[in-house]
């Protein structure tokens, strides 16, 4: 007969208990005997470097909440020098650890984690009394890289300056968009903001900071932007800056036909000095035309958009900004009339509206806010954001929106189709695009619950496999790929250089593992 009062019986029940709660906890215990003891006891990082189990839960997941990677710990630093001293021990340890940065964990994939290894919590180097500075006469702000977008708009509009390259949302870090691209509307005209860096500070892999720019230190310099975290850590960049201007005026016009949509917009992006912003959407039956990119359309007209929808079963949006201020408000007003007069919209679907300069580069956030309220925001986001080369992008549309989007019909949330101009990028530069003078950028932002989430992955997988089967040259924008074969194709001809730069700025392939690259 099993008495609980014998001691050990109460023993093994302890150790039963024991057993259970740590197998439970598993997920959040950090490993850190991964890393080597003089880290963990080293004087520099009293008081920056923690294991404790909140830190590194919050350092394990991203806002595409499908990954979960655990580090061992994360770093607080409060300076340059923090950062360098943390890569220069793993660079000189005999089993150096893997490091990465993390700026405001934005990415979907895991891509800021670094498993068993030390995740550089970039945002606690933030201090208020510094790290934004703007010269007026020079018209460039150098900036830290852990600053968000949303900051360094605030702090040059004071002085009545603007960088002008954006992303549709602001609440991102300077070195996690340099490290892809940073691509928007304004990216056909300006170039992504990527091609508006003067300057940069790099922490390489082996622990060596270097000051870079087109003309110093060149090839990191090109390596860095789009460089996917692989080359060095970003600590501060100098970006370019033009006076702001006032207001937005801002249109949008409905299309039914695919190629008059995709005309109008190659038309404009290829005029010089014409409009300083141009997007293009497709909406889906799914209900209301808004999402949390934007809300937009007057409610009254609603139901006339959704019939259209209805009946064609995919219609197009094509978004328009011209930026003015009191004095060229009126010549603006006339010249988008003229422009919409040259439009092939559908008539009678034209919404227009005037807003703040900084309410329209602020956009998303009123619908982030109105998710986070609903609870919505915090889901899984298998997204796919894909360059597509203009002579394929009617083969898309057939392929892909018309054929499996709307045949697996579930498919929710933005889904972004513009296109811009090569020239504007630079091939020094990391990030992969396709060859052709004009490319699109085709976003799938999609919002889904941790039962469905893998329902979109195998609607991604499906629209890869197609633009694969068809050759169509179409390269993937924040690139996910789980074998390093993928990352061979997607970079092409450019994966040697890629490799002679891994090797040269980070021969320990110590930094950003959760890109999946080097491991
Ligand atoms: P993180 O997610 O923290 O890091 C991303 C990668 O960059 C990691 O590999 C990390 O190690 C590396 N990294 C971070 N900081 C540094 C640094 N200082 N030095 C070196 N490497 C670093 N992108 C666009 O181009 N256009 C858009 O319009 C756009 N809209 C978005 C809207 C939303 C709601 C979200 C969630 C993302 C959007 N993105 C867009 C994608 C976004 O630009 C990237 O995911 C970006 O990396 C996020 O920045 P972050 O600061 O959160 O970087």
């Amino acid at each position: 007969m099993v008495s609980y009062n014998s001691p050990s019986q109460i023993h093994l029940l302890v150790i039963t208990i024991l057993v259970i709660i740590t197998t439970l906890l598993t997920p959040i215990t950090t490993n850190i005997s991964s890393l080597p003891w003089s880290i963990l006891s080293n004087d520099n990082f009293a008081g920056k470097l923690t294991t404790a189990s909140s830190s590194v839960e919050s350092a394990s997941t991203d806002f595409g909440h499908i990954t979960r990677v655990f580090p061992s710990a994360v770093l607080n630093p409060s300076s340059v020098q923090d950062i360098t001293d943390l890569i220069k021990l793993s660079f000189d340890s005999q089993s150096s650890f893997p490091l990465a940065a993390r700026g405001h964990g934005h990415c979907h994939r895991g891509q800021a984690a670094a498993k068993d290894g030390v995740v550089v919590n970039m945002r606690s180097m933030v201090n208020r009394d510094r790290g934004i500075k703007v010269s007026r006469t020079g018209l460039y702000v150098d900036v830290d890289s852990a600053w968000l977008w949303i900051e360094v708009l605030n702090k040059t509009l004071e002085l009545g300056l603007t960088p002008v390259s954006w992303t549709d949302y602001l609440y991102l870090t300077v070195g996690g968009t340099l490290s892809n691209g940073g691509i928007s509307g304004q990216t056909f005209r300006y170039g992504p903001q990527i091609s508006n860096v003067l300057e940069m500070d790099v922490i390489t892999g082996k622990g060596e900071i270097a000051t870079c720019s087109k003309d110093m230190n060149s090839d990191l310099f090109y390596a860095a932007l789009g460089g996917l975290g692989q080359f060095g850590i970003i600590t501060r960049a100098r970006i370019k800056l033009e006076l702001a201007p006032k207001r937005a005026k801002w249109l949008r016009f409905l299309y039914t036909d695919f190629s008059k949509f995709t005309r109008d917009q190659e038309r404009l992006i290829s005029e010089t000095d014409g409009l300083h912003f141009l997007e293009g959407s497709v909406m889906l039956d799914h209900g209301s035309p808004d999402n949390w990119r934007s809300t937009y359309y007057p409610p009254s007209d609603h139901m006339r958009i959704a019939s259209m929808v209805k009946q064609h079963g995919v219609i197009y949006c094509l978004e328009v900004v011209k930026y003015c201020d009191e004095t060229s408000q009126h010549s603006v007003d006339e010249e988008m009339e003229e422009l919409s007069d040259s439009l092939n919209y559908v008539r009678g679907f034209m919404y227009e509206k005037d807003a703040t300069y900084m309410d329209f580069l602020n956009r998303v956030r009123t619908g982030e806010l109105k998710l986070k309220s609903k609870g919505q925001w915090d889901v899984p986001h298998p997204w796919l954001n894909l360059f597509v080369p203009k002579s394929q992008i009617s083969k898309f549309d057939y392929g892909v929106l018309k054929g499996i989007i709307l045949r697996n019909n579930i498919t929710t949330g933005p889904l972004l189709v513009y296109p811009m101009n090569r020239k504007k990028w630079d091939d020094r530069m990391s990030t992969a695009i396709p060859e052709e003078d004009v490319f699109y950028a085709v976003g799938f932002l999609r919002s889904a619950s941790f039962d469905n989430w893998e329902d979109y992955e195998k609607e991604n997988m499906q629209v890869l496999k197609f633009c694969e089967d068809a050759n169509m040259g179409v390269i993937q924008y924040l690139p996910y790929y789980s074998s390093q074969e993928g990352w061979v194709g997607h970079f092409g001809p450019r994966w040697n250089v890629f490799v002679e730069r891994k090797y040269r700025y980070d021969p320990k392939m110590i930094l950003s593992p959760g890109q999946n690259i080097f491991q």
